[in-house]
Parts: structure tokens; C-alpha cells; sequence
């Protein structure tokens, strides 16, 4: 067998040779196969270029010429303008760019230039390029190029490097595309059939309209067949994660008479929404099968995943095991506990807490319960996974995941078999395209429904005039007897000067409402201060809460209606929906105020003011932002996604985990004679890497 160019250092290939492989080496291309992937990251239009002679002031042109002079010139007004004659079959025209003379390093005589933008009238036609482009340069030695060849194309633009520019790597591009092709072509990973119900390109042909297309309308079907390629394989590799799990865990299948759940649902004084009905149904149908459950609950504050994990805590206990609800902080283990003690009272299920802070008699005790199997419902905090805890027979664990605590937990338990099955709750409601990329080895359930009777939220946005107004509208609140929030995003560097601001803040509140109590709450607090002011708040004591850091997700205090944001745009808009959701937790309406710096409001703040559904939020700022960042945020900085785009690609996604799931239902280890080469292909792309991409 002949030496793969494609797995072969790119250091062999035409053109290359040891000190540019160096300069690709920086760019993370290292073998033939990266050079193939190492794709253009824009294009130039040459298809549509203008003949030299044929332009007229008023026109917006694009033309290609070789430069024939060049130089600098001063106007009167001592503007350095940068000028450049160019030529092609048809005439001359003048470049002109003004304000801009350090061209004069990066343009050439004799370069084949690429220019866009006006023809104006000045001392005869003068193009001013809006954009320019050297396409080739007598001194690359990658050959003469003539004008004429160069008509009628589109222009591949490439990442280039210090060294390496991107006419050179279009060079090299250019020499070895064919024979690279030729070793992928007849081995592409998706069968035939795919590629014909889906409508995608072979592996080939897409490289190749990427790599240079005729046209620019080639691109995006290009782009869509290797989407697809990048969305399979990584749901693949979920579906397989998932499957391992199954696979290894021994899973309990909770089936026992409804003697908790039935009486429970019966005994809520409300009943359940459409939306919990359903994900209820998700759980319990889960919980049965022999496999362990590893499930997402997702759902905005307040859409009642709380009752809904109650009831799978409880199926646990009627099946005759234990099950244990862990929260990220001590404040919010309390609060559960209480929620779930009113929860369940009705059928006589008592709840222990395990806490740091459950300590000498109390703490031997709720131990003592755990390992006996009396305690069959327990809320805390990791404290409930210390070494020192035995449960008699734990089988499921609901994580309350906040600040994606529950990752960690997650894995830790697991590898203590401490428990089968684990249902995470989350409150920060995510797209599903993006729930599936990140959370694709867990199953998703959404409570997408908010219960009835629940007062909305008015939302306000507030520019700098009009402040003092909802100052004093926090004042009659208070005056009412509510209490609420003032928050301060993170805005310096150094948390030192954070403090400061809100300190400063702080007094001036204190001032302003001196008949009630003002307390402040910043990052520089030992967790045990922190903790003790919102106590304060929680009881009652503190009227007005000054807050730098978000305030604790989830805590919930009910006579809290007035939520304060100052320098609103500094935050996300799921941030922002978060903090909203600390208010209208009670009877009372509930108001929150976005104050914004600017003359006008931005876009993102005029979104969060238009709803208050998190779903809608979620899609908006997928939308507004970007995934690159929202990756950025989510993944630990991976780049999940290099070809796919979260909203364009969304039925190709469905598709994707469609059939990489339905793969592994057959072969779950992909051994499968016909499946060999997916299981090395997944090697290839994440060998190694697969636990970036995974979080159950
Ligand atoms: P989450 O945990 O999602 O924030 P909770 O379970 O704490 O939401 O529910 C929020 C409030 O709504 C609680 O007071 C709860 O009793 C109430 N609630 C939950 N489900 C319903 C329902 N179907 N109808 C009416 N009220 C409900
Ligand atoms: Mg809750």
C-alpha cells in the first residue's frame, strides 16, 4: 500500500516542506487530513468582477488587476492617502485609500489585487476598495497566475499564520487537493441511503466546494453535509456513553404497588399541569425499566419541578429503597427540606436533613436512620456522600443543580455505586438543540408549562433618568412591608473595586432608606457571612438586599417583590431571567426593574422585558449571542461545534440523534461487523477527549 498523504505529515506534501509545516503546526494542521479540513474562512466573489474599462463614478465594482505603481501621497489637508494603479486586460484605474499609507508595506507592484467598493469622480475615475485582497504575488513562487485565469472564480480565503500567508496556504490548497480527495473518495463514513433521504453531498464533493467553489451558493450545502457528519458522530458518542451507563450499572427497576405516589398526587392541593403530567409519566416509565435513569428535569423557576421530583423520591421509597435530594449549599437544603417536610407530610413520609451544619446527637441520629432504612426520603448537602454515610439501600439521588454543581457529584456517586438512578434538576432553561449537544447522554424531560394562577412578573426597563423614580417605588414596597433587591453585575477586573462601588452603593441606600435595614452582600464574604445575611433577609430582618455577587440561586423569599438591576446589559439574558425569578415567589405582584446606562435600552434588554417565559429567553440569547459563546460559557471553552449551527441545523440534529441512537439500541458497543468503522471513527475524532464532551 502506498504512504497516505492523509494520515502522512503535511510536511510532504507539495509545496510544504519542514519550516512551513512548522508555520501549519501553529495553525493545528499537522497531517494531510487537517490541510483538507483546514477550510477557508471566507470567500471572494471574483465571479462577478467588473472589466477595468467598463466602470463609471457611481458604480460599486469589484475588479481584479495587476498593480502596475504605487505610493503615498499627502492631500493638502495632510491625509496620507495610499494609491495604487491597476491594471487589467481591458484598462487602468486608480486605488485610492485614504488615512490608510501602511498598505504601502502589504501591497506590491506586481501583486494581483482584488478590490471592491464606490468609483467616484477625482481628477478622473478613482475606485476607493472598501475591501481588498492580494489573490497572488510575483514573489510567492506558486507560479505566475495571468488575469484572465483568475476571472470567473471564486476566491478561497484561509486562517493564515506569522510566516505563512493565506495566498501561500491557497497555494498548497490548490496543489494538493486532487490527490487528498482521491484517498477519501469511496470511503465515506455516511451510507449512501443518508445521504440520499437527508439530501447531503458525499465527503468528497463537499471538501471539495469548500475548498473551491465555482460559485458561492455551493458553500452552504457543503457546510450542511459536514454538519450533519459533526452532529452525528458527537450524538453517537452520546448514545454510547448512554449505553455504557446502562450497561455497567445495575439498574433497579422501581415497580411496587402506588401506595406513596398515588396518595401524594391525590393530596396536592392543586393538580398537576399538562406539561408536569407528562414529564411524570417520562420519569415513572423510566424508573421501572431495569436500566438506571439518567435524566435532565428541566423547567423555568417555579414550573413545579420540585412536586415532580417529591413523586420520584417517593416511587423509590414504595418500591422499598431510599432516595436523597442534594443541593448546592446548606441555605438551600434548608429550604428544601421544609418544602419537602409540607410536600410530604400528607403521607406520612418524614424527610432527614444532612447538612455540615447537622452536627452531635442530631447528626448520629439522622446517620443512624439512614443506614437503618428508616429515613426513606434525605435532603442535604454533599455532605450526604461523605464516606461516613451508609444508606441501607439508596436508590435514587436528585441533584438540584445549580451552578452545574451536580457534573462532579454526578460522576462521584456513580463511581461509589452509591446510587442507580439520578434525576437532575435544572432552572436555567436551555434551547433544546443546545440541550442535546451538551446534556445528549442524559434523557430530557421539559416542563415547558407554568402553572395557572400565578401572577407575571412586570418587568420594567429604566434609563439613568429615571431612577430615583423606582428607588422610591422601592420605598412605598417597603413601606407596604415587602423587601427587595438591588443588584450590582461583577464590573471590574479586581473584586476590590467591585466592593468598593457597591459599598459605596450601599451607604448611599442606607442614607436614602433610613428607616429600614440595608445590608450588603459581595464575593469578598466568607460563605459563612454570606449565609448569616441572607438568614437576615430570609427571616425578615433585612428590608433591602445590595448584592455584587448573583444572589443565590433558588432561594426563595416570598415577600420579596421589588428586584432592582443596575447596569443591566452587563448581564446575560439568562442571567437576568434568573435574578427575576427571586421575585414573584409569593402572592404578591411582583416588579422588576433593568436600569441601562445608555440613551435606549438594548436589544437583549428590550427581549427580557417582552416575556418572562425562559424558553423564549433561552432562544433569544442563543440567537443574539452566538453559540461560539454560549459554548464558550457551557463547555469548559471547547469549540463543541466547528461546522453546525444550533439554529440553522436544528432538523439535522434531530436527525442525527434519531439514527445514532437507533445504532446503538442494536449494538450498543458498536461492534457490529457493519459498525466497526463508526467506532473508529469516533476514536479518531474524540480519542481520548470524550469526557469534554460529556456530563452525565
Ligand atoms: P420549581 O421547583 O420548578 O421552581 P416548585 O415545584 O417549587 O417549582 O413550584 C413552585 C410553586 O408552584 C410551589 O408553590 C408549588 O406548590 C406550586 N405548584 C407546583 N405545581 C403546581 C400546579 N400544577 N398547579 C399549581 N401550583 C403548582
Ligand atoms: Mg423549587
Amino acid at each position: 500500500m502506498s504512504r497516505s498523504l492523509l494520515s502522512g505529515s503535511v510536511q510532504y506534501l507539495k509545496g510544504v516542506g519542514p519550516v512551513r509545516a512548522e508555520r501549519f503546526a501553529q495553525m493545528d494542521v499537522h497531517t494531510g487530513r487537517d490541510l483538507l479540513y483546514h477550510l477557508p474562512h471566507r470567500y471572494e466573489d471574483a465571479t462577478t468582477v467588473d472589466p477595468i474599462s467598463s466602470l463609471r463614478p457611481g458604480d460599486d465594482a469589484t475588479v481584479i488587476g495587476r498593480v502596475v505603481s504605487k505610493g503615498v501621497l499627502q492631500t493638502r489637508r495632510r491625509l496620507r492617502v495610499f494609491h495604487a494603479v491597476i491594471r487589467d486586460d481591458t484598462g487602468m484605474i486608480e486605488c485610492a485609500w485614504p488615512g490608510r499609507p501602511w498598505l504601502d508595506r502589504s501591497i506590491e507592484k506586481e501583486d494581483m489585487l482584488l478590490a471592491s467598493g464606490p468609483v467616484r469622480f477625482y481628477h478622473g475615475r478613482q475606485l476607493q476598495p472598501r475591501e481588498h485582497t492580494v489573490l497572488s504575488r510575483a514573489s510567492d513562487a506558486t507560479g505566475p497566475t495571468a488575469v484572465t485565469r483568475e476571472r470567473g472564480r471564486v476566491f478561497s480565503v484561509y486562517p493564515a499564520t506569522e510566516g505563512l500567508t493565506h495566498r501561500q496556504v491557497r497555494a498548497i490548497v490548490d496543489l494538493n487537493l486532487d490527490p487528498l480527495l482521491a484517498e477519501i473518495t469511496g470511503r465515506d463514513v455516511l451510507p449512501e441511503r443518508w445521504r440520499e433521504d437527508l439530501d447531503l453531498l458525499r465527503l468528497e464533493q463537499a471538501l471539495e466546494a469548500l475548498h473551491r467553489p465555482s460559485a458561492l451558493n455551493e458553500v452552504e450545502p457543503a457546510r450542511r453535509r459536514l454538519a450533519f457528519e459533526e452532529l452525528f458522530f458527537l450524538q453517537l458518542l452520546h448514545a454510547r456513553a448512554r449505553a455504557k451507563l446502562r450497561r455497567e450499572t445495575t439498574g433497579i427497576a422501581f415497580r411496587g404497588e402506588p401506595a406513596l405516589t398515588r396518595p401524594f398526587i391525590e393530596s396536592l392541593p392543586f393538580t398537576l399541569t399538562g406539561a408536569q403530567d407528562r414529564v411524570w409519566g417520562e420519569i415513572e416509565a423510566d424508573m421501572e425499566r431495569e436500566s438506571p435513569m439518567n435524566r435532565l428535569l428541566q423547567g423555568d423557576v417555579g414550573s413545579g419541578k420540585t412536586v415532580v421530583a417529591a413523586a420520584a423520591m417517593l416511587k423509590a421509597a414504595e418500591a422499598g429503597y431510599q432516595a436523597a435530594l442534594m443541593a448546592p449549599t446548606e441555605l438551600l437544603a434548608e429550604q428544601h427540606i421544609r418544602t419537602l417536610e409540607n410536600l410530604l407530610e400528607p403521607v406520612s413520609v418524614k424527610p432527614v436533613l444532612l447538612t455540615g451544619a447537622v452536627t452531635g446527637k442530631a447528626r448520629q441520629y439522622v446517620l443512624q436512620r439512614l443506614e437503618n432504612g428508616e429515613a426513606r426520603v434525605a435532603v442535604g448537602t454533599h455532605a450526604l456522600i461523605q464516606d461516613a454515610v451508609e444508606f441501607a439501600a439508596l436508590g435514587l439521588v436528585v441533584i438540584d443543580e445549580q451552578h452545574r454543581f451536580g457534573v462532579e457529584q454526578r460522576r462521584r456517586l456513580r463511581e461509589a455505586g452509591l446510587a442507580s438512578d439520578a434525576l437532575v434538576m435544572s432552572a436555567t432553561p436551555i434551547p433544546r438543540s443546545l440541550a442535546l449537544v451538551l446534556y445528549g447522554d442524559l434523557d430530557i424531560s421539559v416542563i415547558d408549562e407554568m402553572p395557572p394562577g400565578r401572577v407575571p412578573i412586570v418587568t420594567g426597563v429604566r434609563g439613568p433618568k429615571n431612577r430615583d423614580a423606582a428607588f422610591e417605588f422601592l420605598r412605598e414596597q417597603l413601606a407596604d412591608g415587602r423587601q427587595g433587591y438591588v443588584v450590582y453585575p461583577i464590573i471590574e477586573e479586581s473584586e476590590v473595586l467591585d466592593v468598593r462601588a457597591a459599598t459605596a452603593m450601599h451607604e448611599e441606600l442606607v442614607g436614602r432608606f433610613a428607616e429600614f435595614e440595608v445590608a450588603l452582600l459581595h464575593g469578598r464574604l466568607s460563605s459563612a457571612e454570606k449565609d448569616a445575611v441572607m438568614r437576615r433577609f430570609v427571616a425578615g430582618e433585612i428590608h433591602v438586599l445590595v448584592s455584587t455577587t448573583v444572589i443565590e440561586v433558588g432561594i426563595d423569599v416570598p415577600n420579596a417583590t421589588v428586584m432592582l438591576i443596575e447596569d443591566a446589559e452587563r448581564f446575560g439574558l439568562a442571567q437576568l431571567h434568573q435574578l427575576r425569578g427571586r421575585v414573584g415567589r409569593g402572592a404578591e405582584q411582583s416588579y422588576c426593574v433593568a436600569f441601562h446606562s445608555g440613551k435606549t435600552p438594548s436589544e437583549r434588554l428590550r427581549a427580557f422585558a417582552s416575556t418572562d417565559d425562559g424558553f423564549t429567553l433561552a432562544e433569544e440569547d442563543l440567537r443574539l449571542r452566538g453559540q461560539g459563546d454560549v459554548f464558550g460559557r457551557e463547555q469548559h471553552g471547547v469549540a463543541v461545534l466547528r461546522f453546525a449551527d444550533l439554529e440553522r441545523d436544528r432538523n439535522l440534529l434531530e436527525e442525527a440523534r434519531g439514527r445514532a441512537r437507533a445504532i446503538v439500541e442494536h449494538d450498543p458497543t458498536l461492534s457490529h461487523r457493519d459498525h466497526r468503522f463508526l467506532a473508529r471513527e469516533l476514536a479518531e475524532r474524540y480519542g481520548g477527549r470524550e469526557a469534554l464532551y460529556q456530563v452525565g
